[in-house]
């Protein structure tokens, strides 16, 4: 179990530092295959300089060739995306030390059509957020193939068709009209096509919105913080990726656990 374990964080590890890799390489519209190289001093790096984690603590988070910091960024998401994955390992354990009786759960195809399904938002919704949060954009490179895959699995896993076509339709309905009524100032064109992703990722309407509801939860509170602080002003824009993302996260990690919680408060 411990093997599985490491493994896991070593699968996070490498699925952090692609991510990092995929946001620089899609924003300076670089091919993705290629060799790593440092974005001040341009070298190549060599490759066990490119370890995730474990180069950037041994060299002391610079390069090796020109000395610059390397920004904390990398192994920052590096880190929090093996921390996701073996969180989201457990919750499909249900928090327990895997013992005999679990042992069945391997077997089963549903578990690991779900586990792929949860590791695969993990990744995307990190290369959303860093992406929005650096560059404010959402890259439609990676939004498109994932909103398929996320209705493929979530087919297989038994969810019903009409209701992921409505909600589809309904979050581009909700998106789509804040884009034509604040005229493309309130919210992206990227942010229309991330509605569709979690329309994909979560084929049932509470849980989807309650992914919406939490991310404008989480914008207004951020917002009002950074007023407050006099980092932002009125009316200012924050990167709305970033909550969707966030509030996705929530609610793949807690939201069916959220709903029954509402509707127990609600009686
Ligand atoms: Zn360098």
């Amino acid at each position: 179990m411990w093997l599985i374990l490491l493994i896991i964080i070593a699968l996070g590890l490498s699925f952090g530092s692609f991510a990092n890799c995929l946001v620089w390489r899609l924003y300076r519209q670089e091919k993705i295959s290629g060799r790593s190289y440092c974005p001040r001093c341009l070298r190549q790096l060599w490759w066990h300089d490119n370890i995730p984690l474990f180069s950037y603590l041994r060299l002391g988070g610079r390069c090796r060739f020109c000395r610059q910091p390397i920004s904390w960024q990398y192994p920052a998401v590096e880190a929090a995306v093996a921390i996701l994955f073996v969180f989201f390992w457990f919750k499909h354990l249900g928090f327990i030390w895997p013992d005999a009786e679990s042992l069945g759960l391997f077997f089963n195809l549903n578990f690991w059509l779900a586990l792929v399904r949860d590791y695969l938002a993990v990744f995307v919704l990190t290369v959303v957020f860093v992406f929005d949060l650096r560059f404010y954009l959402v890259s439609n490179a990676v939004v498109m193939p994932a909103a398929i895959v996320f209705a493929g699995l979530n087919l297989l896993l038994g969810a019903s068709w009409y209701v992921l076509l409505l909600g589809i339709a309904g979050a581009l309905a909700f998106f789509g009209l804040q884009f034509i009524l604040t005229r493309g100032r309130g919210l992206g064109e990227g942010d229309i096509w991330l509605g569709l992703l979690l329309a994909t990722l979560f084929p049932n309407w509470s849980l989807l919105i309650l992914a919406i509801l939490s991310a404008y939860l989480l914008g207004t509170a951020v917002g009002l913080a950074l007023i407050i602080a006099g980092r932002k002003e009125w009316g200012s824009k924050l990167p709305l990726g970033v909550f969707l993302a966030l509030g996705a996260l929530i609610t793949l990690a807690w939201g069916p656990a959220l709903v029954a919680a509402y509707w127990s408060f609600q009686l």
